[in-house]
């Protein structure tokens, strides 16, 4: 059995050596009630970089020593628990490890007819969730508006940006690279795509990008991407603060522009959101993704990492911009 634990806590931006390998040569077994899981995919994402800080949160950190934990598809290999049986695959937050022991609590059957297994940790699982739920339930969006979308080729934003063309929007997405940019108009009908990495001037490319300024914003990323987008917004726009990628490994407070006359010129709302926060919402969202996906209305893409061992660096290239879509471990 192998685990993957937290040895310190990261300094700025993590590196392979916060992590620690362990190897064990044991047999488990399960006690009544419990299933034995054996690891298939398993979820890397930024948000854990939170976690590994002891700083306050909405979640509380790992602790040194201990396995992280994220979003895991499992096969059940033995199972002494009603609710499941041998063979099923479940998923839901387990520990990095190769084979783990469980109560069950928590953990979903999925059903790998109706998706592939590793869709249930993207689009059809954390991630599309967050897509959805934040665009309709902050964004409140209305056919013909402009809807700009940062950490667009990721997981969160590729499915963001595709609901708001779903939705009737004018879909603008910011990326990395030229390669994820044409991806976002070629693959997921973004009607337009801005390379922050190589544009100087963000503010004039919005501007342009958005000749009707700009109503939503779906923000992953924050930092100086996303002042530029302050500067084009709309009467009454609404800025999704889903995350802030580009600030997780800062290790002094950044400097930002002042948000405040920007929001109280233009009546705007900013608001931060934790998908958790709307499991009301969950089987809706779900219903609602399954069917675009069944109707080709929506489409999604991985990069797979293979390789237990590799879980570490999958995570760490994140911060690198090395994944399009949703970034998932093959066990
Ligand atoms: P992604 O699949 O988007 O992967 C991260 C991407 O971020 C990279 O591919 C990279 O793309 C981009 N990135 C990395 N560093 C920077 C930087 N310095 N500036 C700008 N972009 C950068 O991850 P997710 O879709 O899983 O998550 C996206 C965001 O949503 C994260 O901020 C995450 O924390 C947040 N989140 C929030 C949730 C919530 O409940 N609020 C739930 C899930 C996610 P590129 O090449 O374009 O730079």
């Amino acid at each position: 059995i192998q685990t993957i634990l937290l040895k310190k806590r990261p300094k700025g931006k993590p590196t392979l050596s916060d992590f620690e390998f362990l190897k064990e040569e044991k047999d488990l077994s399960v006690q009544e009630g419990e299933i034995l899981l054996e690891a298939t995919y398993i979820s890397v994402d930024p948000y854990l970089r939170g976690r590994m800080s002891d700083a306050k949160s909405y979640i509380p950190p790992f602790e040194i020593g201990k396995p992280i934990t994220s979003g895991v598809v499992a096969k059940v290999i033995a199972s002494k628990n009603d609710k499941f049986k041998q063979g099923d695959y479940v998923s839901g937050m387990m520990d990095w490890k190769t084979q783990q022991v469980s109560k069950g609590e928590g953990l979903l059957k999925i059903n790998k007819d109706l998706a592939p297994l590793s869709a249930y940790l993207g689009i059809l699982g954390m991630t599309g969730l967050t897509a959805y739920c934040g665009l309709t339930q902050i964004g409140k969006p209305q056919a013909g508006e402009t809807l700009v979308v940062s950490g667009a080729a990721g997981a969160v934003g590729s499915v963001v940006g595709q609901i708001g063309k779903i939705l009737g929007l004018y879909v603008v997405g910011i990326a990395g690279t030229d390669e994820k940019v044409a991806m976002l108009t070629s693959d997921f009908g973004f009607d337009h795509a801005i390379n922050y990495n190589t544009t100087e001037d963000m503010g004039t490319a919005l501007k342009t990008a958005c000749p009707d300024g700009i109503d939503i914003y779906f923000d992953n990323v924050g930092g100086p991407i996303s002042d530029a987008v302050l500067f084009n917004i709309n009467k009454f726009a609404r800025m999704i603060i889903c995350g802030a990628i580009s600030v997780y490994n800062n290790t002094e407070i950044p400097k930002s522009i002042s948000v405040q006359p920007f929001l109280v010129k233009n009546s705007a709302l900013m608001q931060g959101f934790i998908v958790s926060n709307y499991s009301e919402k969950f089987p809706e969202a779900m219903k609602q993704l399954s069917t675009w996906l069944a109707e080709d209305k929506l489409t999604y893409t991985e990069t797979t990492v293979e390789g237990f061992e590799n879980t570490p660096q999958a995570f760490l290239d994140l911060f690198e911009g090395k994944n399009k879509g949703k970034m998932i471990v093959k066990v």
